[in-house]
């Protein structure tokens, strides 16, 4: 039946170059069929003219391409777009299209649901779920590009939607590798950022695998506050994560540098003795720092920092000689953080009442 055929929208060049020679088909058809897939959009069989008859037939009958369903669009005014995707186990994960200047970067989702109950985090707030796989990782690249033909392509990836993708490796590695690949997406190392809370061993792992940018999800310059706010640093604390980000960045030329992202939250974290234990502790790192006003949602207590205390904490780093972003607060109306939306639409369901969304 049609559940039992092999998806292979999530397989790389190789892992294709390995299925054509299991069904003794020559190598380079996985050239022909990942260019079809990913470079023009066809998912059927049946469009791709320079496949031969016989050949469309033995893959239709052991094989499909088939992306995840996009369930609702909303899009704010300045021209954000969140889309919630639901799987094929009925699981649902945001993604969402970002336009700016000179490029389209989209956040997709590695998990649905999050095991690592970050405090501030809608997302941990909901549990773990499961594991996406390979195919509903690009899945969503795919969408964003082929979905609607008006849609620009994607320029930059980023792994910051639901989910922890060093806690789902191998098909993060699987997808990175497909969107890197000049046949498929072929977006450059820096142009795909996977962001973690710091899952150490696998920080080590990851240049042996894919060269991907990497951005640290620190959000504490102390033990005592990180254990607090990102729980999983009571596994990995932060003297374990400064050494993977030092290994990582030797792994590669000295241009290199690792995005620290730190989420601002009134009264937590955001005093000026805290900007400067963090300047103290990246100070033999090459980094930049992303400073993320805390985007605030139903049941958490938190609330975002105050406007002079973010430009305070932003000029001390920026004295010390880091540079430094602030990142806009965009989709706030879309509820713009990952994990919002689907947090709604689940308390939702829980209290059977929907609330309307702006969906198109
Ligand atoms: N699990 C990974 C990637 C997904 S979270 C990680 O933690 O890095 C992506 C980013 O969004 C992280 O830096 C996370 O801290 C941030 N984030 C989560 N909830 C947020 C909120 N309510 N407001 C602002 N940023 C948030
Ligand atoms: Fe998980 Fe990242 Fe949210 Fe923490 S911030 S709960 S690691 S998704």
């Amino acid at each position: 039946m049609s559940n039992k055929k092999v998806n292979l929208l999530g397989y790389s060049l190789k892992s294709l170059e390995d299925f054509f020679n299991s069904i003794e088909e020559p190598k380079f058809r996985a050239k022909q069929l990942i260019k079809w897939i990913h470079q023009k959009g066809v998912l059927d069989f049946d469009e791709m003219s320079d496949l031969n008859k016989n050949l469309r037939e033995k893959l239709k009958s052991i094989a499909l391409i088939k992306p995840p369903q996009i369930e609702e669009v909303h899009k704010s005014s300045e021209g954000t777009i969140k889309y919630l995707i639901k799987l094929e186990s009925g699981s649902m994960v945001e993604m969402v299209r970002i336009p700016e200047k000179k490029r389209i970067t989209l956040c997709i989702s590695s998990q649905a649901g999050c095991a690592l109950q970050c405090t501030f985090c809608a997302t941990g707030a909901q549990g773990f779920e499961r594991n996406l796989s390979a195919d509903e990782i690009i899945g969503q690249l795919w969408l964003a590009n082929f979905s609607d033909k008006k849609n620009s392509p994607i320029t930059n990836v980023v792994f910051m939607g639901m989910g922890e993708p060093l806690l789902n490796f191998i098909p993060v590695i699987e997808s990175a590798k497909l969107m890197k690949e000049q046949l498929a997406y072929g977006l450059s190392r820096k142009r795909i950022t996977v962001s973690t809370s710091g899952i150490t061993p696998q920080i080590d792992q990851l240049c042996d695998e894919v060269d991907v940018s990497l951005a640290i999800s620190l959000h504490a310059p102390t033990d005592q506050l990180r254990d607090e706010i990102v729980p999983i640093n009571k596994k990995y604390p932060i003297s374990e994560l400064i050494n993977s980000c030092k290994k990582y960045l030797l792994n590669y030329d000295g241009k290199r540098s690792i995005t620290i992202e730190y989420v601002l939250i009134d009264g937590v974290n955001d005093s000026e003795e805290l900007a400067i234990k963090l300047a103290k502790l990246l100070s033999n790192i090459s980094c930049k720092i992303n400073l993320i006003p805390f985007n605030p949602f139903d049941g958490s207590n938190y609330r975002r920092s105050k406007q002079n205390n973010i430009e305070e904490f932003k000029k001390i780093l920026m004295n010390k000689g880091f540079i430094t972003t602030l990142r806009v607060t965009r989709g706030d109306q879309i509820d713009g953080a990952c994990g919002q939306l689907v947090g709604k639409l689940k308390k939702s369901i829980k209290g059977k009442k929907l609330i309307p969304h702006k969906s198109i």
